[in-house]
């Protein structure tokens, strides 16, 4: 009988907040790959935001914690935030297999802009032989997608799959802007996460 692997998604990011770009994204590749569960994970020390004020990672990781409370699929994973350094995903990926063995096949799962700077990431070739890669997409983006398929040749058309989202042009850097000029980010955030940036201040300055 064909062995039923379990089917891990792994949504990283900044989360400088978290909103519901991200959530509405993940939930449709968890209902989409089929898969048992996701988890969100903070980055502590983003490589490619090196030279970027980013929030303290205690504040981000409870506002994604605040964000994910309510799916029974989502989960959040402080595994970046406890390990020294910048946090690059081929780290990660060996630590969740040790974490939760081979029986499991992981999903990184990805906005389109992220895809495209895939060659760059460290270890890549290594990487997409331990995971999936999902890129959330609109047409408007399918054939550069396309371009980073082709480039990893049979190994990117096995491992790189994009799925269609709903268009929500909604970023963290507009929302921190939105709350240093006074702007309602209400809807953009689950309401546990405005009230949180407020009572904490954050983003003001
Ligand atoms: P910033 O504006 O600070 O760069 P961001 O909104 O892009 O942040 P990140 O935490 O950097 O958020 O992104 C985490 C992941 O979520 C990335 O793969 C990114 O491509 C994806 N993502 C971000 N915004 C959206 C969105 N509106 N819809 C779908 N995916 C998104």
């Amino acid at each position: 009988m064909a062995e039923c692997k379990t089917r891990i998604g792994i949504m990283g990011g900044t989360f400088d907040p978290i909103h519901i770009g991200h959530l509405v994204t993940a939930e449709a590749v968890r209902i989409e790959f089929g898969l048992d569960k996701v988890l969100f994970i903070p980055a502590a020390n983003p490589p490619h935001k090196q030279h970027a004020q980013v929030t303290p990672a205690i504040h981000r990781y409870i506002m994604t914690v605040m964000a994910t409370y309510s799916n029974p699929s989502f989960f959040v994973s402080p595994i970046e935030l406890e390990r020294p350094g910048p946090s690059y995903t081929i780290d990660t990926v060996r630590a969740l297999i040790d974490q939760y063995g081979e029986k499991s096949d992981f999903y990184f799962i990805t906005g389109a802009d992220a895809i495209a700077d895939l060659p760059t990431w460290k270890d890549i070739d290594e990487l997409l032989g331990l995971c999936h890669f999902v890129a959330a997409t609109r047409p408007g983006c399918i054939s550069m997608i396309d371009a980073v398929i082709r480039r990893f040749g049979a190994k990117g058309r096995q491992r790189i799959h994009r799925l269609s989202t709903p268009e929500l042009e909604i970023s963290s850097t507009d929302i921190r802007e939105r709350v240093k000029l006074g702007r309602s980010i209400k809807y953009i955030v689950p309401e546990s996460v405005e009230q949180y940036i407020l009572k904490e201040g954050l983003y003001r300055s």
